[in-house]
């Protein structure tokens, strides 16, 4: 990723504790409540020295029931999570860590103990007013180590991968907010919910109806001058009032944009926090924002697409996921004009010709496969009435081969056993007997070449019993039939002189 920020700290008046009475609480020994974390007061920082508050450890769950009809029991977001392994749990008096929540996904990170150890941090979590660290511990533990006991100093980073990932999920987040106002307010189209989804799939919000081709670039460019302005974003922080907004959730609802941001039943932050776009958007929210839309702009995706009658999903992106998705484009697009052996531009109109051409290709294969199907059931058909003529009689046996690299092997073996039908010539006295075993196999031998066979006779019994001298001859050989068909492949080559023989051998040797 790319993006460089315009700016490596986040400027003093983006935190604004906007009530006199509120305080963030200086007694390490209690946690910051969610609302007022470090990486909500300043999202650019990295690093924090803080103070374990408390500290257990959590023992693998086993695996959850399974209710009847096959359903799970839905867990609330805000429950405790499950974990393969062991895993401790760590409330911190303040975090750089977001907690997930507010359709922000957690962050990852590596806290450093007092004596130097480092230790993963897999997830943060919201419970209550509260954010819970959830750390990977070391092989065979039975309790929390005590370098890890309350009191205890502790240093958290985000580390490179940490930063990287946030930096991604709020210049979503961001983006989203700055998106879903424009919409709203150009269009008096609310946003229904809104997901910021794994990395590296666009993100989506999901409005009322379909926005217009048209519609989508007015809001491109609308979004993308607030980026290019560099608007400003900043925070507001105020005690929670009766009947106030809190926390957006990011869960679908089913009318206004606002109706999703009320604050979780399980909140007890009691903090009321408000993210502003200078000039264009004020949304309760408790996620990360970077401090400028400046590195922020925006790709809104042409064709939305019904989730249902009443939802239609725009997708988007943003910052370093648009910057990552434009590479992944670039180098699909490059290798495809390079298999195609044209200019970017041209590449739809060559792949329609590729497709157009290939259908007409496969047309002409079905028309020559049936018009051959046809000419070999004829030859063979005359070939046996000419054996007749000359005074052949009782059965008449025939082993055709062919070489060909086909998939369709069978049917085109089916195929000429049709036409043979159709062209042997009605007999006074029915009485045509004949066994014919017709042989594909691919042209090279390869580990995984296969070869086809077909038997098709005038007397069912007569090729049920072929096919079982034909099994005990070629010990690989597996089939079925029905009727006077029977087909079955083999692993291997058919060679006439081997195979060819050994079995027209093996026919004649059993004629009826
Ligand atoms: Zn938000």
């Amino acid at each position: 990723m790319a993006l460089v920020l315009p700016i490596a700290e986040t400027p003093p008046d983006y935190h604004r504790i906007v009530s006199p009475s509120l305080r963030i609480p200086s007694d390490t020994s209690v946690s910051i409540p969610v609302g007022l974390l470090a990486c909500q007061r300043d999202p650019l920082l990295r690093s924090l020295e803080t103070t374990i508050v408390s500290a257990s450890l959590l023992k693998p769950s086993p695996p959850s029931s399974v209710k009847k009809g096959g359903h799970t029991k839905q867990t609330k977001a805000s429950s405790v999570p499950t974990f393969p392994h062991p895993v401790l749990q760590l409330v911190l008096h303040d975090t750089v860590l977001f907690p997930e929540g507010g359709g922000q996904p957690t962050d990852i990170g590596i806290l450093t103990s007092e004596d130097g150890v480092t230790w993963d941090v897999e997830l943060v979590k919201r419970h209550g007013g509260v954010a819970v660290h959830y750390v990977k511990p070391g092989e065979d533990v039975s309790d929390v180590p005590d370098i890890l006991a309350p009191g205890k100093q502790v240093n958290l980073e985000l580390g490179h991968a940490g930063f990287q990932r946030r930096l991604d999920h709020m210049s979503l987040h961001t983006a989203q907010h700055l998106l879903s106002s424009v919409i709203d307010t150009s269009l008096k189209a609310p946003t229904l919910t809104w997901s910021l989804t794994p990395w590296p799939s666009p993100a989506y919000i999901d409005l009322p109806r379909p926005l217009t081709a048209a519609e989508i670039g007015q809001v491109q460019d609308q979004v993308n001058r607030h980026v290019f302005e560099g608007r400003r974003v900043h925070v507001e922080v105020d005690e929670l009032r009766d009947g106030q907004a809190g926390i957006d959730s990011g869960a679908p609802v089913p009318s206004s944009r606002e109706l999703g941001r009320g604050l979780p039943t399980d909140y007890s932050g009691g903090v009321h926090r408000m993210v502003i776009i200078d000039g264009i958007d004020r949304t309760p929210c408790c996620g990360t924002h970077l401090p400028t839309l400046s590195t922020l702009q925006l790709f809104l995706f042409p064709a939305p697409t019904a989730t249902s009658s009443t939802s239609f999903r725009h997708f988007f992106l943003a910052g370093p996921r648009l910057l990552n998705h434009l590479g992944s484009v670039q180098v699909l697009l490059t290798r495809t004009a390079g298999v195609l052996s044209c200019g970017a531009p041209e590449t739809p109109e060559r792949v329609a010709l590729v497709v157009d051409e290939t259908k007409r290709r496969e047309k002409r294969v079905e028309d020559l496969e049936r018009e051959l199907a046809d000419s070999l059931g004829r030859q063979l058909a005359e070939e046996m009435a000419q054996w007749r003529a000359a005074g052949g009689e009782g059965e008449w046996v025939r082993c055709l081969s062919r070489s060909d690299d086909s998939q369709t092997a069978r049917a085109l073996l089916q195929a000429v056993t049709l036409a043979f039908a159709a062209h042997v010539p009605e007999q006074a006295d029915t009485k045509c007997q004949f066994t014919l075993l017709l042989a594909s196999s691919p042209s090279s031998q390869t580990s995984s070449s296969t070869t086809v066979v077909m038997l098709f006779g005038a007397e069912e019994n007569r090729v049920k019993a072929a096919s079982d001298e034909l099994k005990k001859q070629f010990k690989t050989l597996k089939g079925g039939g029905k009727g006077p068909r029977w087909s079955g492949k083999f692993v291997g080559v058919w060679l006439a002189d081997r195979e060819g023989k050994a079995a027209l051998t093996l026919l004649s040797q059993t004629q009826l």
